[in-house]
């Protein structure tokens, strides 16, 4: 029987931190240990490295997501893994996992099979701490709303448009909704409120786009928390609390060392949503990683027309940083569901599907290679059932393209599994890009959803809801027409219409709202409800996982 990735990971033995830190070239002194197998590294090393050339940078995304599972984690690391193994000097730049949905559906967020970074318990439980400083300063945040009102509320706050909310790291819908401030006057005013989970805090993504911690204080300063009973809207700055929720960040900010199983160094850093937020790791950890390595290979979340097109929209223009390579993950099994096969059937070979299912991965590739200018491999992420005619069928097409395809076992084999897909990457990041976004930040809001709803999904246009459009005009009005877009939309298809698989035409895209997120530095367009609160399954993963009387955990997946 074939071991589970906790398993797996806990045969490995690890290096000590410190060995892995000197190896990358990180001076002892810029380290601070959190146990043995954990390290932050201090921001001031970034003015040290300031003239130190950057490596560069490769972005893995993927097909729209099935629930066929498409890999990029796992292949993030694999590459790391392999890029070392080929002689290069690689980092790996991740997302931090929520606990939310590590007790839920998904599980853990470190990679998988040989491909994964260690050690797995920690970084999926509460590693070290960041998210429950992001909770803490996002709640003192609410606290002193909820104090400011009950203390006279001079600066007029409507309480029925308050939209700052308490989080908590967990999956937990009974939350979603509440009513507090209940019980007479000593207790504060009655209203209602509700709970986001922790990574949907817009600190977490104000602590991700953050270049330095007077940027992150700024940025915490402009937070809007709600409006006035005229309409204007209050900001933390307002609140006088952003000095004290800078000082709960300030070692959040900074970016966590471990190690993956072939002891390559690896930041994991910051875990903003993919949907109301950008979805990509900090920039302090990707710029860090940048300078002490000849690549770093970091991931976007969900598929390449919500993750890549932020990495490079939102994330890329904050930091002043571009791409060299984008690799696109894709399964032969995740594909033939594009091409309308049930999961349970995916194990036959079944060219048809795979040809209606392909143009998903060949508008994910045009997208790359045409809208943002950047060159392109995809990584065919292994599985015992793809058959050769499959796999060649897959080559031919995106090969017309001009995209060589490669297959990746990295899940099965670690680096080694990784190496062609490693020396292709190499030679496409030292290839001349034309590298651009998809849009200009002068542009209006109105002429930036539809470059990015016309060139990146292929849709017709965009309809704008009534009250989408007022907030546009209120938006613009109020100084932040020029903010990068971050789409909120369902991530299982091109389209808005998660039913709408493979590559769909013709349609349009619906805003139904339009919120800004003034701190973070982008404007959030709803296309459905977004869910910023998830639920517990039926059979939560949390039932499984359990720790033995020497503290060793198991069934953490
Ligand atoms: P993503 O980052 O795209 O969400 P992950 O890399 O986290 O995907 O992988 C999702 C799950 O699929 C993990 O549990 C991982 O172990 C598993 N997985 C990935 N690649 C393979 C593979 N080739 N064979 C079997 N399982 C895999
Ligand atoms: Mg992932």
């Amino acid at each position: 029987m074939s071991l589970t990735d906790i398993e797996i990971a806990q045969q490995v033995k690890m290096k000590p931190i410190g060995e892995i830190a000197e190896k990358a070239g990180i001076a002892e002194k810029d380290l601070e240990l959190y146990g043995n197998y954990k390290a932050k590294i201090n921001y001031n090393v970034m003015d040290k490295l300031k003239d130190k050339q950057n490596g560069k940078l490769i972005l893995v995304t993927a097909i729209s997501p099935t629930p066929a599972g498409e890999g990029k984690t796992t292949t993030v690391v694999g590459l790391g893994d392999a890029l070392q193994r080929i002689g290069k000097n690689a980092f790996i730049a991740l997302r931090e996992p929520s606990l939310g949905p590590v007790f839920g559906v998904k599980g853990g967020a470190a990679g998988g099979g040989y491909a994964q970074v260690v050690p797995m318990e920690d970084i999926n439980l509460h590693f070290t701490g960041d998210f429950h400083a992001i909770g803490a300063a996002n709640n003192l945040l609410a606290a002193m709303i909820d104090n400011h009102i009950h203390q006279g509320n001079q600066l007029h706050i409507d309480t029925r448009k308050i939209t700052w909310k308490r989080v908590v790291d967990m999956n937990d819908r009974q939350l979603r909704f509440i009513v507090n401030g209940l019980n007479g006057k000593i207790n504060g005013v009655p209203r209602e409120d509700g709970f986001d989970i922790t990574v949907a805090s817009e600190i977490m993504a104000v602590l991700c786009l953050s270049n330095s911690i007077s940027e992150m204080k700024e940025k915490l300063k402009n937070i809007i928390i709600g409006y006035t009973t005229e309409d204007e809207p209050v900001t933390a700055g307002q609140l006088h609390a952003h000095g004290a929720m800078a000082a709960l960040l300030k070692d959040a900010l900074k970016p966590n060392l471990v190690q993956t199983l072939e002891h390559t160094p690896a930041l994991i850093h910051g875990g903003p949503f993919a949907n109301i937020a950008h979805g990509c790791n900090s920039i302090m950890a990707t710029k860090l990683a940048l300078k002490y390595a000849d690549y770093v290979v970091t991931e976007a979340g969900f598929g390449a027309d919500l993750g890549a097109e932020k990495f490079m929209d939102i994330k890329c223009r904050i930091a002043d940083l571009q791409p060299d390579a984008v690799v696109v993950v894709a399964t032969v099994r995740a594909l033939k569901m594009h091409g309308g096969v049930a999961k349970t059937e995916l194990n036959h070979e079944n060219l048809a599907a795979l040809e209606t299912g392909l143009p998903n991965l060949l508008k994910h590739l045009e997208n790359v290679q045409e809208v943002f200018g950047m060159p392109a491999v995809v990584a065919i992420n292994k599985f015992p059932t793809d058959s050769d005619a499959e796999l060649n069928l897959v080559k031919e097409k995106c090969e017309a393209l001009g995209v060589k395809v490669v297959l990746s076992d990295v899940w099965a084999n670690g680096g080694a599994g990784g190496e062609d897909l490693a020396r292709e990457v190499v030679r496409l990041a030292n290839t001349v890009n034309n590298f651009r976004f998809a849009y200009d930040l002068e542009d209006s809001i109105t002429e930036k959803l539809e470059k990015i709803v016309k060139k990146v999904y292929g849709g017709i246009g965009i309809e704008l809801s009534k009250s989408a459009q007022k907030e546009i005009n209120r938006l613009e009005t109020l100084g932040f027409g020029n903010l990068p877009i971050c789409m909120a939309k369902t991530q299982y298809s091109l389209s808005d219409d998660p039913t709408k698989l493979g590559r769909p035409e013709g349609f349009n895209v619906t805003i139904k709202d339009i919120k800004v997120s003034a701190g973070a530095g982008f404007i959030v367009a709803l296309t459905g409800t977004i869910m910023t609160m998830p639920g517990l399954p039926k059979k939560p993963a949390a039932e499984n996982i359990d720790v033995d009387e020497n503290g060793q955990i198991q069934g953490l997946f």
